[in-house]
Order: C-alpha cells, then sequence, then structure tokens
C-alpha cells in the first residue's frame, strides 16, 4: 500500500534523500513537498558562481518539473508550512492540510541578523537564497553602487567577491583580527585577504559594526564603533545562521540548538524524521553540505524500514571565489603534544601548516596550491599513522616514498639565466662569473653584483651559488638568524619589512618564509616592536607578543606580587602626589615603599587583582606610568640645577622634565634611561645612561651610549648645542636613529658599537636635515604611543585579565 509521505523544505539534503528513496523504492510512497522558496531543490552552493555571473540559475537546478512528475511527487512551491498536528498527522500549509503517515522535517536554517540599531532598514539583507543573489545582481545594473558586506566567513566572502564581479565596489566588514579564522589560521587569512584586496574589494578586519545608517527608511551607511562610517546601497549581513526549528518546537517535539534526532535521523516522534541543518545530532549542528548527503542517504534507509546510522565526519572547506585557492580541514588550534610542519613560498603566495598530533594528521591548511588538499583531507579521515613519510608529508602524495631534496642539487640545476637576486636582478651565471673572476666572498660577490645587497632575502641562495662555484673551499658565513622561525637576521627582516611595506605579523611571516606557523616567544616581540616602529597609526599594538612586564604594565616579583613606578617628571613631585602615593601605599597594604635609582617611588608587593584599582587611584591624582617595565624611556633623572645648586650652569631640572615628557612613551629596542646634570660635577650621573646632558656655561653637552647594569660602559660625547630646543631635536634625532635601526633587545651602547659613533653624528649632529627628517618620525610617532597604559586598563574590558585565578585546592578539599 502506497503511504503518504510529506517533505517539509525542498532544499539540499531533502532533494539528496528524495533521490535515494526513488532509487530503492520508487513506489512505496506518495510525496508531498512543500517549499517557502517558490520553487524546488536546487544548488544552493552554487549561489554564488550565479552571483558572480559564472552560472546561471537553470544550470544549478538540481530537480525539474519533469522529475518531480515522473517520480509523482506534488509540490506545493511557494507554500510555507504553518502548523504541524501530531495528534491528527497533519501539515497544515498556507493552502491547506495534508494527513502524513510519515514526515520529514528539512527546513535548513535562518540567517541570523545582528539586532543593530537600523538591521531592520529596507537593503539590509541576508544571504541565503535565490532572491537574496537577484537583490545583489540587480545592484550591479546601476554604475558607482557601494555594497557592505557584514562577515568575513565563508558566505560573506562570496557575497562581496560575486558582488565585486558585478561591478559593484565592496567593503567586507570582519568583526576578528583575520578572515575565516574558524577555518583558516592567521597566515592563511593574511593571504587571503591580499588576494580580495587585489581584486579591488575592502577588507576591514577587527572591526566592529555599531549602527546600519538609513535615509528614508533605506540603509545608507554603517558606523563602526571607532566612529568609522563607510556609505552603501545595499548591506548583506553574512555572520552566521541558526537552525530552522520553529514548527518542530510549535509542534512539541524535543529541540536543543537543532531538531534532536537519533543516528537514523528520527525525530522524539517515531512517525517524523528530520535532517539538514535544522537538526542536532549528539549536540551536533551542520552547516556544510558534505555530512547532510550522509544524512539524506540514512534517511531513505530509515524509511524503507532498513537500519542505517549516521555517522559525522571530518569535513573540509573551500572557497568557491575565483583566484582564491584555500583548503582547511580538521583541528589546526593550539595545544599540547601538537607538531606543525610549514611551507611558505612568498613569491608564489603559497602557504601550506599541517598539524600532527603524534603520528597522525589532524588539520590541515593550505592557500595557494590546494591540489593535495583531498590526500591531505583522506589522511585526516582515516587517522591514518603517518610517521613514515614525516620529513616528505608536505609536499604531497607525489614525494612519497622519494627522499627529501638536496638543496645544493636543487641550485645545481638552475639554469645559468635563473634569477637569483630580485631586487637588483642578478642571474647566477652573473654570480658565477665574478667568483670566477676571483671573488671569494659573500662580501665580494655583493659588492661586484649587488646580489643580495637590498632586501637581503637572496643570502642563502647567494651562498648556496658560491658553495657549487667554490666547491670546500668557500665557507657558508654563519649569520646569527633571528630565531629558529627563520634563517633571516634581525636586520635583514627590518629592511623586508620597509621594503615590501609589511605591516602585519602575518605579512611578515609568509613574505619572509617563516617556517612555523605563528612564530615563536622570541620573534614575535620581536616583530611586534618592529612594525610599531615602522608603521606608526597604522600597525596595532599586539598585546599578547610583549613580555609579561610589559603585558601587565608593572614589573612583577618573585612572589608574584607586582611593583607599580608612578612617573615623576624629572624626579619632581608635589605633596599632593606624596599623599597620594601614601594613600594608596596603606589602602593597598604595600609591602615597601622604595625610592629607585633613577628618582622615583616604587609601591612593591601590589597583588594583581589590585592592579587596576591602584592605578585608578593614582591616574585620579594626575600620575601615570613610569613605565619602569618597559622598552622604552624609563626615566630621566636630574640634578637641582641653577634652582638651588651653587655650581649650576642651567635650569637642570626643567629640561629633565621637558625631555621625559616629549619623550615619554616611546617603545624601544630596549630600555633607554636618561639624565641631564646642571655641571660637570653630574650629580644625575648622566655619563652611565643611554642619553646623558651635561650643561655648561656655553650650553649643553650631549652625551650617549651609557650603561650602568650588568654591563658598566661610560658615554661618548655626541655634540655640543646652545640651546633646549636643540637639546630636545637632538636627543629625539638620535633616539629615532636607534629605534629605526637596532635588533630588538639591543641595547643603545650595542647598537652604537655596531653602527659606529661616525654613522650617528653624521645622521644626527652634521646633516641638519636628517636630524629634523629623524625627530619628525620621532614626535609622528608619539602622536599614538603617548597613551597611558594604566588609564587603558582600568577600562573594563581589560579588568578581567587582572581578576585573580581560581583557587582550585578549595574546590578540591571540598
Ligand atoms: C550562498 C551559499 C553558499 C554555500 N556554499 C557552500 C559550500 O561551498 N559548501 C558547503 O558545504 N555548503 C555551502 N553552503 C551551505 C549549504 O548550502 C547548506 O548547508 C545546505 O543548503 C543546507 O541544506 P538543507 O536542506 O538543510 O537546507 P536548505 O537548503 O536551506 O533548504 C531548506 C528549505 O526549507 C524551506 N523551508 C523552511 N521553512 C519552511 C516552512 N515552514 N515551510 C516550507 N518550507 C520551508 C526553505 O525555504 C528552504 O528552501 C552554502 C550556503 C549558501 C547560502
Ligand atoms: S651637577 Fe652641578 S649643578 Fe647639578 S647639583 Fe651637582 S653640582 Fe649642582
Amino acid at each position: 500500500m502506497t503511504r503518504n509521505l510529506i517533505i517539509i523544505g525542498a532544499g539540499m539534503a531533502s532533494g539528496r534523500m528524495l533521490e535515494h528513496l526513488f532509487e530503492t523504492q520508487p513506489d512505496a510512497w506518495n510525496v508531498t513537498l512543500f517549499n517557502a522558496e517558490p520553487r524546488g531543490n536546487y544548488n544552493r552552493l552554487m549561489l554564488s558562481p550565479v552571483l558572480s555571473g559564472e552560472k546561471t540559475f537553470a544550470d544549478i537546478v538540481t530537480h525539474d518539473a519533469q522529475w518531480y512528475e515522473a517520480n509523482g511527487v506534488t509540490c506545493r512551491f511557494g507554500e510555507k508550512v504553518l502548523r504541524i498536528d501530531r495528534d491528527a498527522r497533519l501539515v497544515v500549509g498556507e493552502n491547506g492540510a495534508v494527513p502524513y503517515d510519515r514526515l520529514v522535517i528539512a527546513t535548513g536554517s535562518n540567517p541570523f541578523m545582528i539586532p543593530l540599531p537600523g538591521h531592520d532598514l529596507q537593503g539590509v539583507i541576508p544571504y541565503r537564497d535565490l532572491d537574496d543573489t537577484e537583490t545583489m545582481m540587480a545592484l550591479g545594473a546601476t554604475p558607482g553602487s557601494r555594497a557592505i558586506v557584514i562577515g568575513g566567513g565563508l558566505l560573506g566572502l562570496e557575497a562581496a567577491a560575486g558582488m565585486k564581479a558585478q561591478g559593484i565596489d565592496v567593503t567586507v566588514v570582519h568583526v576578528m583580527a583575520h578572515l575565516m579564522e574558524r577555518q583558516l589560521d592567521e597566515a592563511a587569512g593574511y593571504l587571503l585577504k591580499k588576494s580580495l584586496e587585489e581584486k579591488g574589494i575592502t577588507v576591514l578586519t577587527s572591526a566592529n559594526s555599531k549602527e546600519i545608517l538609513g535615509t528614508d527608511g533605506r540603509v545608507s551607511g554603517l558606523r563602526l564603533d571607532d566612529g568609522t562610517e563607510i556609505s552603501c546601497d545595499l548591506l548583506v549581513m553574512a555572520v552566521g545562521i541558526r537552525p530552522n526549528v520553529a514548527l518542530a518546537n510549535d509542534a512539541g517535539l524535543a529541540v536543543g540548538r537543532g531538531i534532536h534526532v537519533d543516528d537514523a535521523m528520527v525525530t522524539s516522534d517515531a512517525n517524523i524524521l528530520a535532517l539538514g541543518e535544522c537538526i542536532e545530532h549528539q549536540g551536533a549542528v551542520f552547516g556544510l553540505v558534505a555530512p547532510l548527503y550522509d544524512q539524506a542517504k540514512v534517511a531513505a534507509d530509515t524509511l524503507g524500514e532498513r537500519t542505517a546510522a549516521f555517522i559525522p565526519k571530518e569535513v573540509a572547506t573551500k572557497l568557491k571565489v575565483t583566484g582564491c585557492d584555500l583548503f582547511s580541514a580538521g583541528d589546526f588550534a593550539e595545544g599540547d603534544g601538537r607538531d606543525d610542519i610549514v611551507f611558505r613560498d612568498p613569491a608564489r603566495g603559497i602557504y601550506k601548516r599541517l598539524v600532527l598530533q603524534g603520528t597522525r594528521l589532524i588539520g590541515a591548511v593550505m592557500y595557494g596550491d590546494t591540489a593535495d588538499g583531498a590526500w591531505f583531507h583522506g589522511l585526516i579521515k582515516d587517522r591514518s599513522d603517518v610517521s613514515d613519510m614525516r620529513d616528505t608529508l608536505i609536499f604531497g602524495p607525489a614525494f612519497q616514498g622519494g627522499t627529501p631534496s638536496d638543496p645544493l642539487a636543487a641550485v645545481a640545476a638552475l639554469p645559468d639565466d635563473a634569477e637569483i637576486c630580485g631586487c637588483n636582478g642578478v642571474c647566477k651565471s652573473r654570480i658565477v662569473d665574478v667568483i670566477n673572476g676571483g671573488a671569494t666572498s659573500l662580501t665580494d660577490v655583493r659588492a661586484q653584483t649587488k646580489a643580495s645587497a637590498s632586501c637581503g632575502s637572496c643570502t642563502g641562495l647567494v651562498e648556496q651559488v658560491m658553495a657549487l662555484t667554490l666547491g670546500d673551499g668557500f665557507e657558508v658565513q654563519t649569520v646569527k638568524p633571528m630565531c629558529p622561525c627563520t634563517p633571516l637576521t634581525h636586520m635583514d627582516v627590518r629592511r623586508l619589512i620597509k621594503s615590501r611595506a609589511l605591516k602585519s605579523m602575518a605579512a611578515v611571516m609568509q613574505e619572509c618564509g617563516w617556517t612555523t606557523s605563528c612564530g615563536c616567544a622570541s620573534c614575535r616581540p620581536a616583530l611586534n616592536y618592529y612594525l610599531l616602529c615602522d608603521w606608526p597609526g597604522e600597525y596595532q599594538d599586539d598585546d599578547q607578543s610583549r613580555f609579561v612586564n610589559e603585558r601587565m604594565h608593572s614589573n612583577i616579583q618573585k612572589d608574584g606580587t607586582y611593583s607599580v613606578v608612578p612617573r615623576m617628571w624629572g624626579g619632581i613631585t608635589t605633596s599632593d602626589e606624596l599623599r597620594a602615593i601614601a594613600d594608596a601605599a596603606d589602602k593597598y597594604a604595600v609591602q615597601t615603599v622604595k625610592v629607585t635609582g633613577g628618582q622615583r617611588i616604587d609601591l612593591l608587593g601590589v597583588k594583581k587583582q589590585d592592579l587596576p584599582d591602584i592605578w585608578a587611584d593614582l591616574n585620579a591624582a594626575g600620575m601615570v606610568s613610569g613605565q619602569a617595565y618597559a622598552k622604552g624611556l624609563r626615566t630621566v633623572k636630574t640634578c637641582v640645577g641653577t634652582d638651588h645648586c651653587r655650581f649650576g650652569t642651567q635650569d637642570s631640572t626643567g629640561l629633565g622634565i621637558r625631555m621625559e615628557k616629549a619623550l615619554w612613551g616611546a617603545w624601544t629596542p630596549a630600555k633607554v634611561k636618561m639624565a641631564v646634570s646642571g655641571c660637570p660635577r653630574n650629580c644625575a650621573e648622566s655619563t652611565c645612561k643611554d642619553v646623558g646632558v651635561i650643561c655648561v656655561d656655553s650650553g649643553y653637552v650631549l652625551h650617549i651610549g651609557g650603561a650602568a647594569g650588568l654591563h658598566i660602559q661610560g658615554t661618548v660625547v655626541m655634540c655640543t648645542v646652545k640651546t633646549e630646543d636643540e637639546v630636545l631635536e637632538h636627543t629625539a634625532a638620535v633616539v629615532q636613529l636607534y629605534r629605526e635601526e637596532a635588533a630588538y633587545l639591543e641595547r643603545m651602547y650595542k647598537w652604537m658599537e655596531n653602527v659606529g659613533l661616525d654613522h650617528i653624528v653624521a645622521r644626527v649632529v652634521t646633516d641638519a636635515d636628517s636630524r629634523r627628517a629623524l625627530a619628525d618620525r620621532f614626535y609622528f610617532a608619539q602622536q599614538f604611543m603617548q597613551q597611558d597604559p594604566w588609564a587603558e586598563r582600568t577600562k573594563p574590558a581589560y579588568r578581567a585579565l587582572y581578576a585573580p585565578l581560581a583557587d582550585l585546592t578549595l574546590e578540591a578539599a571540598e
């Protein structure tokens, strides 16, 4: 006997289920198919190629009118189901009720619309069906039209690329720091952003939408929480989906995030099945089509009274944007006991990362060359033991069983006209010629050909050509790389950041071929500093890439408490400030109050959770962080000078205060200390500081390069100047030169040893244009740097960082 089967939703899951059903039990069911959309099953995945104009809607229809007719399906398209009456076993549609023996719910998802002010304006749409696609396509007909896409995930980016292909000016606004953060790591996200920008799409990351703007009830723009406004004619929200459970809920079925189903796709009512994005199976919900196809087969089997069970598998993601090849599968988050294998080819924009746990591959992310994606995905799904091929795994299936390639053999195989140095256009034969002509060192080759003399990234290759040509006679120079993540030195990396305008950590790691996915504890703080120094105002400080004291904005002590040092400009304080410090000392039970060697007051023994409050109190008394923990300006120590001392020749205290007010907040490669003494008796000990000033009758003698720590070093005289303004300009210039040229953690005296005093004098003293330009760059950066970190950290958003850790010993005892 033919029984009534009703299906609600003609989507991708139910379409596939019907195919299985008619293959295995052609005459068993009298099928009625409801669909709220005014059309039957089509390949929703392919809406993006329709949007970009690569396909038409007709191309993506999976089941046409003839197919439904041939299989006897009663189609009620464009009719929404309003209610399920489980007692009467009826489905109530907009045009009347139909009885069922078995019911399948396949209602998919609802796009989530962030309830921002203005979300209900006309022209604010999701991206889910053909109507949305047609709305976007229609916009392309008006030249100069603009669209915003909120959401830099799979769907948002496909919408953006499709609209761009229609000639629309598109901006993507994404709240996270990199695109597709759930599928991609930072490096692959960077490459994706770069190629979308090359297509002319504007991509704003770390951008938080605040309000959708409208005119006469229609969308006209978007305001971000930093005040930026972007105008648009259409706003597409693609920020996520929620299982469409309304009917199931109303009918009293068991529903969590989605409609609860068992392994056979049966809901809490034995006569009702559910599948697709509307379900929840063992706590999981679904947003990609591969598992839905497995569910479709199981549901068809269940309807045919065959035993079948749905087993979730690893799924892989690809983005359907022409020219953006990306692949992601499995788990690639950080975790204990996990190893990364990373391959980067900066010139071809290729990035591959494999994540291994023990002997198994558990995750893979690829950008630029995804040809081996399916093979890696197979290894992940099958939980294969990959230990035998670990050395060559990243090169894909073609290389398995072979031996790792010999780099020298690869260079030997290069033709004579192969370009070795891209910056200076030097080919292999030119380098071989100069070697045959007598050049025996890298310096000789560099001088004669310019190979590796610009950005330096080909140095290794040049050395390999030398090793091949000179044989055993050539010893590869051992330059100390920045860290184990790269063969490049600090200076190579600094040069590349400048010459290639690299403005994010991910950009540096990709373009300089880092061998790890996210760097390490040594390179991240250094890169963070270099980027901050080279791109002030553009690069956002990455707090997580700082050492603990800088992250906490106070010094951690041996018992885990912190020491707090407020700034006392030039070592001067007031009775009000002293009272505020004394009050803070009482209120926060400060263990010790100590005067530091730099003439500041140190409050020692502050508990971590009290830090924001003590800072707030000190801020309220007008005091800011003394940055006694910073790789930056710490103190300007002064003597009393002409104010009180009978030997003083100048206002040393006043000058010290001016210097400290001008220079505080600047990040430098290592700590910087300064002092001003009113006469050569040098009571402020200016001759062991990074920059020291000795006032004399005729003006000011500027000393640089002193140190009084593990290494004791007297200063050398840089120059003598006549006015305080000149002191400030010379000081800003020399600090900026140090900022721009030193390696991270290199103290000023070390940098001076490396570059030589003559170089510093030439740039800062004799060449007035150079000095002014350096000082200008310093002051430009200062407008972004002079923000008190304490004031920032007392804001509610940061306070949680300082909350005490849970006391687990107590819980365990209970
Ligand atoms: C633009 C786009 C691109 C995508 N690209 C990919 C991709 O590349 N890879 C991938 O794996 N996945 C992709 N997806 C996701 C994939 O399309 C979905 O996972 C899949 O379509 C879900 O299938 P489904 O049958 O559960 O729901 P749907 O296909 O959404 O079908 C549900 C149907 O139910 C109907 N319905 C809902 N309520 C009622 C009601 N009360 N009465 C009657 N009918 C109702 C709806 O109108 C809809 O037609 C993409 C999705 C979109 C929107
Ligand atoms: S350095 Fe000179 S001016 Fe300053 S306190 Fe000492 S003696 Fe006086």
